[in-house]
């Protein structure tokens, strides 16, 4: 028998992709195709993040349905406090070594009326790349921010909503004129997370489910660092619990105590008090048109 009817006959496949060590290997994997002479940043002495989100605003004008990030939830959306966001920020960053993507989103990341002020605490010089994601529906026009945008080099990401065609025209006319690059989302699909309520799996179904979910979105909300969105804006509804070892609080930690804590969030193998109230990772969680 040869190595690859071996391979398929023994389903080794499935149990690779189900072992606990496939999502670390994924990582890891990508990050050295990506920056090869940046292996340094493995050591065990340096942090390397690859990907962390900034959360300004739950504040959205669009409120869908289906936003993953369950903004629909909120009825009294509200902008966060523009100190504390700063302030979390630089603890933040004085925390990791190098971060591959530095997001900033809400809600409607331009209805912040502090998004320049906030994109000032942005690192980009230790930051592959920064980007706004926007729903593309709302045009700004600030010199100022434009320009603190040049000089941050962010990056704009608008989602592709047919309701927003007209606006995402002006918007991208308006980033060419002022040599701000963009990039539209080209998918046309969402994830469907399933219902928030508690789905019943055991935890046995839980961590396979957490294993097979490969969210890498760890979002920074009110002074704390959550291993996802769901969990983040769960807890800030009052819809979910969070316990001790879920979450880094950013703000209180001192700088040693936040780079061991964001390892640990980063490098975690089983679920979150929040899978129970989501299917993403499941055979539930299925594909939806994007948007309203
Ligand atoms: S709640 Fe759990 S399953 Fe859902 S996105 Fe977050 S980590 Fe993945």
């Amino acid at each position: 028998m040869n190595m690859r009817t071996l391979w398929e006959r023994a389903h080794l496949r499935e149990i690779w992709h189900n072992c606990r060590y496939y999502n670390d290997y994924r990582r890891i994997r990508a990050f050295c195709q990506k920056h090869g002479r940046e292996i340094r940043l493995l050591l065990p002495d340096k942090l390397w993040l690859d990907s962390i989100s900034v959360v300004i605003t739950t504040k959205c004008n669009l409120r869908c349905p289906d936003c993953s990030n369950l903004m629909q939830y909120y009825d009294a959306p509200y902008h966060l406090d523009r100190d504390l966001v700063i302030a979390s920020m630089k603890k933040l960053n004085e925390s990791f070594d190098w971060c591959d993507h530095y997001k900033i989103l809400g809600g409607e990341t331009f209805l912040s009326p502090d998004l320049k002020s906030i994109l000032m605490s942005v690192p980009q010089e230790k930051c592959g790349k920064v980007s706004i994601f926007t729903n593309g529906t709302i045009v700004p026009d600030d010199r100022d921010l434009f320009a603190v945008m040049r000089r941050k080099r962010i990056n704009v990401i608008l989602s592709n909503y047919g309701i927003a065609q007209e606006a995402q025209k002006k918007l991208t006319a308006v980033l060419d004129r002022e040599n701000i690059s963009y990039e539209i989302v080209k998918s046309l699909v969402w994830m469907d997370y399933g219902l928030v309520m508690n789905h019943g799996a055991n935890d046995k179904e839980l961590l396979r489910q957490f294993r097979q979910c490969f969210i890498n979105c760890k979002l920074l909300l009110n002074g704390c660092l959550y291993y996802c969105p769901r969990h983040a804006h769960g807890y800030d509804l009052g819809l979910m619990d969070r316990k001790a070892d879920e979450y880094v609080d950013i703000l209180r930690n001192t700088t040693a105590q936040n780079r061991r804590e964001i390892r640990r969030l980063m490098w975690r193998r089983k679920p979150v008090e929040a899978c129970k109230y989501c299917q993403r990772g499941t055979d539930k969680a299925i594909q939806i048109p994007r948007g309203k």
